[in-house]
């Protein structure tokens, strides 16, 4: 699909919409449709996402915050102005900015789970791109195995966040947190960057034939499409595909230790996002 706003119903009560930004981000806006409220995950702008709300008169109750980069919390202010009942969401290691010190937060610790309407939110400590990223997994209510994920820039499809704060063996950790979530689970990325990490994947020469196909599909949509590989759509991701495909998901595949020599988790981990880091 070309990039553009589009929704889909997550529950009976639930809708999900994707609102691009910038030139590759998504926000994320999840619609009550019983009570009329309204969430957002990592804001990055506010203008269309506060023309969402107004157009379907829905009422800001939830500002969730998967890290602190403007990218993600660039909207915070203005959405605070126009919604001030609104609960701030983010992490205990947030860093909010000095001149939010009026807005209420609400830090949630990994391993918490807080109810949005009927339906549950557990935090997720992904620590690795930033030392406060987390994570939120969305189950419906009364079911413990989650159907969303929102990510942030922790995992991307074929690829993971860059290194900004923490280490290699946070992300590795972030990553081995976030691939023991259910395979059918659809995975919500802040990031259009797929075709272009498959591109690299490849060039480490694991010979797997799932990352060919996958790269083969998507450069063939670009093509008749006529667009930019960041203008084609490819969220959500698929945990069984991205483990067949990502090699940041890898670390412990004999073939692409075999293709890279390394022997262990970490130093095939840390091999691959130093490979990536040169494009
Ligand atoms: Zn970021």
């Amino acid at each position: 699909m070309r990039r553009g706003r589009f929704q889909i119903q997550i529950y009976a009560d639930l809708v999900l919409h994707v609102v691009p930004g910038f030139k590759d981000n998504y926000f994320y806006l999840l619609e009550n449709t019983e009570s009329h409220e309204a969430a957002v995950i990592d804001p990055g702008e506010a203008t269309a996402i506060s023309e969402i709300l107004i157009s379907k008169d829905l009422e800001l109750s939830h500002v969730i915050l998967t890290h602190h980069h403007t990218d993600h919390v660039g909207g915070v202010e203005q959405l605070h102005q126009k919604w001030p009942k609104a609960v701030f969401v983010c992490s205990p290691w947030f860093k909010a900015k000095p001149s939010w010190s009026e807005l209420f937060l609400t830090r949630m610790a990994p391993a918490q789970q807080f109810c949005l309407w009927k339906h549950s939110i557990q935090v997720l400590d992904v620590r690795g791109h930033t030392l406060d990223h987390i994570a939120l997994t969305l189950s419906e209510k009364k079911s413990n195995q989650p159907s969303d994920v929102f990510v942030g820039d922790s995992l991307f499809g074929a690829g993971c966040g860059g290194l900004f704060e923490g280490t290699h063996f946070q992300m590795l950790e972030a990553l081995k947190t976030l691939r023991k979530l259910p395979e059918n689970i659809r995975i919500w990325c802040a990031h259009e960057y797929t075709i272009k990490n498959l591109r690299v994947a490849i060039m480490l020469q694991e010979n797997n034939s799932a990352q060919k196909e996958r790269l083969q599909r998507l450069e063939h949509f670009i093509e008749k499409e006529q667009v930019e590989p960041h203008d084609w759509v490819t969220i959500p991701l698929n945990m069984k595909e991205e483990r067949a495909t990502n090699p940041f998901l890898r670390w412990d595949e004999p073939s692409l230790q075999k293709a890279i020599d390394t022997h262990d988790d970490l130093t095939t981990f840390t091999h691959v996002r130093t490979f990536r880091d040169k494009f």
